[in-house]
């Protein structure tokens, strides 16, 4: 029996532990370490803030995965020593034949003074609670959304924040008395989409009268005022920011190479620099043609999960593995009303990612509850 350990219950570590448990079935026993008792998707923060749908509605605990055959570690990884071929959980110690690491990017509100007093983080599930609260008596005032690190996760996340928010208050009838701006240090909204899609985007955001500012890097936060590298002041009532985001710490002392903050990889195969050892979703860097790196997005997470498992099936079973990850994929972008687009396409085409964006329709909206709704009833039967 082989023993395949994976790190992290994520989009890409769910993915890969059910393709394993599914494909070896008695060849190897499927460990994944979790330590968190639920799982939930990031889109949903943006349900919860706006009143569209609950925490509760979007949980699944991680030990229903039990069913599909996958042992559950309930616990924190301590340490991965890649090359002695271990990791230690404050649960136990892991050996392992193979592993897989899907530990995600960590938002880190702590790395910009004055965030936590003042502002909400958009990437926390418990701020998403407050940050709801809130806006249901918002009635007037000024809302800032602010950027204040890249890589982010889920690069469209706080443009559709700011649309929902204007369509919600519009519902309420309190739109005429709330400012909404949103700042970004990039010099587009979303630059891996290329300038016609980013002007896309940044005209849906001028048609509903929300402000957009490139080009705006935070140095802090001073009680509810961003303070901007170059000096420039933005007071608001409202602060809601996208912290800079981090690999786990334990990441970073694996002895696996790292791309800058994460985890290097070969992009079609997911291998990290050590044997029999891959990374896949937020936890790794893939530059693309365009030099930028590949988006943070729970789709390519998926994937990625489903080619690292079908390497390790294809190894264990002495075949060869023809699945590769492709950099196809899409990013939806609610815009509010009931309406979504999205961006697809091709980002590993060169000399850049080959993308488009449509126009909102219900119909995405609806691909993006059943995005949701397929992957919980799957996983979590
Ligand atoms: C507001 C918002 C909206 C989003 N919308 C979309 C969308 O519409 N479509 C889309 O594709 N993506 C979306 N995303 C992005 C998506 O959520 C992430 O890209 C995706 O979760 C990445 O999957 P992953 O498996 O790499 O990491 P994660 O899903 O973050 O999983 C990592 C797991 O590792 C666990 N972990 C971390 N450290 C440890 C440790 N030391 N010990 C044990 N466990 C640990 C964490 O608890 C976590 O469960 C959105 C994100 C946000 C925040």
């Amino acid at each position: 029996m082989k023993k395949i350990v994976i790190l992290g219950g994520g989009f890409g570590g769910i993915s890969a532990a059910l393709e394993l448990s599914r494909g070896l079935q008695d060849e190897a026993e499927v460990t994944l370490v979790e330590r968190s008792p639920v799982f939930m998707m990031g889109l949903r923060y943006l349900w919860v803030v706006t009143g569209r749908g609950t925490r509760r509605d979007g949980e699944r605990p991680i030990t229903a995965l039990r069913a599909g055959g996958v042992n559950i570690c309930a616990g924190t990884v301590q340490a991965i020593d890649a090359k002695g071929r271990t990791v230690r959980t404050d649960a136990g110690v892991l050996p392992f034949d193979y592993l897989i690491v899907a530990l995600g990017a960590e938002p880190r509100p702590d790395l910009v003074s004055g965030f936590s007093e003042a502002a909400y983080n958009l990437y926390s599930a418990d701020d998403a609670d407050r940050l709801g609260r809130r806006i249901r008596d918002f009635r007037s005032g000024r809302i800032a959304i602010s950027i204040l690190g890249v890589p982010y996760k889920c690069p469209p996340a706080p443009y559709e924040a700011a649309m929902m928010l204007d369509d919600l208050f519009r519902r309420v009838n309190t739109r005429q008395n709330i400012a909404i701006q949103t700042f970004t240090p990039q010099a587009m909204s979303l630059p891996v989409v290329g300038a016609a899609n980013c002007a896309q985007v940044e005209g849906l955001l001028a048609a509903k009268g929300i402000g957009f500012t490139p080009n705006r890097k935070v140095a802090r936060v001073d009680g509810s005022t961003l303070v901007f590298e170059d000096g420039v002041r933005v007071e608001a009532d409202l602060l809601i920011g996208v912290p800079p985001h981090r690999p786990p710490a334990v990441v970073r002392e694996s002895g696996l190479a790292m791309r800058g903050e994460w985890l290097e990889v070969e992009p079609q195969t997911l291998r990290t620099s050590i044997d029999g050892v891959f990374a896949v979703g937020d936890v790794n860097e893939i530059p693309l043609a365009n030099k930028l790196p590949l988006p943070k997005a729970g789709l390519f997470a998926e994937s990625q999960g489903k080619v690292a498992a079908r390497a390790i099936i294809a190894e264990v079973q002495r075949a060869s593995a023809s699945d590769v990850f492709d950099g196809h994929g899409y990013c939806f972008i609610e815009t509010g009303a009931g309406l979504a687009t999205m961006v697809q396409g091709n980002f590993f085409a060169s000399p850049a990612p080959a993308l488009t964006v449509g126009p909102p329709s219900p119909q995405v909206l609806q691909q993006k509850m059943d995005f949701e709704q397929s992957r919980l009833s799957l996983w979590f039967r």
